[in-house]
């Protein structure tokens, strides 16, 4: 805009001039208006090296290269009505009643296990606490100071688990652990304080190792009494005394800030979720029946759809996703929504889109360089669909960035156009998903805390505005409102409460120390 601003001063000034040439001062007035003429010759110069340097800012498109018919029916089919939206909740329900009944939880596809965890945190736990939270791409470590009244410190750490040790042996990865565990120690001087500090591990991967993780001889074996024993190899001060699925942990650190937190959400590499169930509801309970009548259930809802009952909304991008993951026809619902699929759908639906010469054209040409990432399964990372929707406006500057990494040079106005809306539509499907089996309808208390961990609602621009307006629409009237329900990040949830189990846990001996 600075070059039309320019322009104005520039006509106000003749106007300026005009009134001084009646005063007769020629002498100044040829001047100034040299001066002046001066100036705009310039400024038309800058402007017209300006646009040329940027085309793309000055075309102000009215037109919608998105809205083009056959992009459209492309986009439909990822479309899921709010009325589709409470099928799949009634369907989610029944199947939510298979897993927990005892005569139907074999054949069950939403395995809705009981945690042995009744009691939700209630902020008094004090002392020092180590957790490690195993998920699906990070591994982290930390430190948790927990100082009463709610108020947390944490010291963390991610380390990398390399390919060679995600897809090896079991041994292996707790070894590895076991090592990562003694640097943060050493560093954090935790090695010869005399103490010996409780550990809590939170995983997303306690019943299946299939996504990301493949280690054998790892599904269905104590994973406690491995993590102790490699603890032991390296003898350090630390005893695993709690293990719990990364959902529960998420939950139990939302409620030591926030009593009303009654769920827990996990929507990062993959997508599960927890929830405290009344014990007469849990037909697969077979503990004690003391007060509290209640106990988290951990829904493992990844595996929604996995007998078919979600195929009347999975596209041909869905299929292909699945066919080439590393658990085929596994964990369907997930592969809808979480991180380690939103990505890989995006970019099997530009390159549908480029066959049928809707997008990128001319990079068509010779068949492109089919080694850029486009190419490529899994080249098209998830984080950049949060990248393109952050985007606003007709400059894209964000959006071209991101293609141009992925091989295409020099996108066009409408190549962008068209990626941040196929973008819109993969996130928005998973956060209407997301939101729709949050049922929060069955929790139905007046007042319900949602609490999330996981890059992917974190970080990506509007995962959280479009679950909460979904949201809205299917939940019950009482529970509607502004402050009846909401969602709360809980950064590094999972680890934090799995320290908090661990913390109670071991109560005794933090009492001690
Ligand atoms: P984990 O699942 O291992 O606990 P995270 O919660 O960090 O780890 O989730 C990792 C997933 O989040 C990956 O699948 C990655 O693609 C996705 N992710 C990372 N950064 C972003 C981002 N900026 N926007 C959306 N998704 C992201
Ligand atoms: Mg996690």
């Amino acid at each position: 805009y600075t070059p039309i601003n320019y322009v104005n001063t520039h006509s106000m000034s003749i106007q300026t001039l005009q009134v001084l040439n009646n005063d007769g001062l020629n002498s100044i007035l040829q001047k100034v208006g040299f001066a002046i003429t001066g100036a705009f010759v310039i400024g038309a110069a800058a402007y017209v090296g300006y646009r040329a340097a940027s085309p793309q800012k000055y075309i102000i498109p009215n037109r919608h290269p998105e809205s083009n018919d056959q992009i459209e029916k492309v986009l439909e089919s990822l479309k899921i009505s709010d009325e589709g939206l409470i099928k799949i909740m009634q369907v989610l329900e029944a199947e939510m009643e298979f897993g927990l009944s005892a005569s139907t939880h074999k054949d069950a596809v939403i395995k809705m296990y009981p945690t042995y965890v009744r009691h939700i945190s209630d902020g008094t736990e004090i002392g020092q606490i180590l957790a490690l939270d195993l998920g699906g791409t990070n591994f982290r470590i930390l430190l948790i100071n927990l100082l009463g009244h709610g108020r947390i410190d944490i010291q963390s750490k991610i380390f990398l688990i390399p390919q060679r040790i995600m897809v090896g042996e079991g041994q292996h990865l707790f070894k590895h652990i076991a090592d990562c565990l003694s640097d943060f120690m050493t560093k954090e001087n935790l090695l010869s304080t005399g103490l010996r500090y409780p550990l809590g591990l939170a995983s997303a991967r306690l019943t299946q190792w299939t996504k990301g993780f493949s280690c054998s001889n790892v599904v269905d074996e104590d994973v406690v009494k491995l993590l102790q024993t490699a603890i032991d190899e390296k003898h350090l001060n630390v005893d695993c005394v709690a293990l719990v699925n990364d959902t529960v942990g998420t939950l139990m650190a939302c409620a030591y800030k926030d009593p009303h937190t009654s769920i827990g959400l996990i929507l990062g590499t993959g997508t599960n979720a927890c929830y405290m169930e009344q014990l007469d509801k849990v037909g697969t309970w077979n503990g004690d029946y003391d007060e509290p009548k209640q106990v988290i259930i951990n829904m493992e809802w990844g595996a929604f759809g996995d007998n078919g009952k979600l195929n009347h909304i999975r596209t041909k991008y869905d299929e292909e996703v699945d066919l080439s993951s590393l658990n085929p026809s596994k964990q369907l619902f997930e592969k809808m929504i979480s991180g380690m699929y939103m990505g890989e759908i995006v970019r099997l639906i530009i390159l549908d889109l480029m066959q049928q010469e809707l997008l990128f054209l001319g990079h068509n040409d010779g068949y492109g360089d089919y080694k850029v990432p486009l190419y490529s399964r899994g080249g098209f990372y998830t984080k950049f669909v949060s990248t393109v929707e952050t985007d606003e406006g007709i400059g894209f500057s964000n959006t071209r960035r991101v293609l141009e990494d992925i091989g295409i040079r020099n996108p066009t106005y409408d190549d962008c156009a068209i990626v941040q809306h196929i973008c819109r539509h993969v996130s928005k499907r998973a956060a209407r998903l997301a939101g729709a089996a949050v049922l929060i309808n069955r929790i139905n208390k007046p007042t319900i805390t949602v609490g999330v961990d996981g890059s992917l609602y974190r970080y990506h621009p509007r995962f959280k505005r479009n679950m909460e307006k979904c949201m809205q629409t299917l939940v019950n009237k009482n529970i509607k409102g502004e402050d009846q329900f909401q969602l709360a990040l809980s950064d590094d949830g999972s680890g934090k409460g799995a320290a908090l189990v661990a913390a109670v846990a071991d109560r005794a001996n933090l009492l001690k120390s």
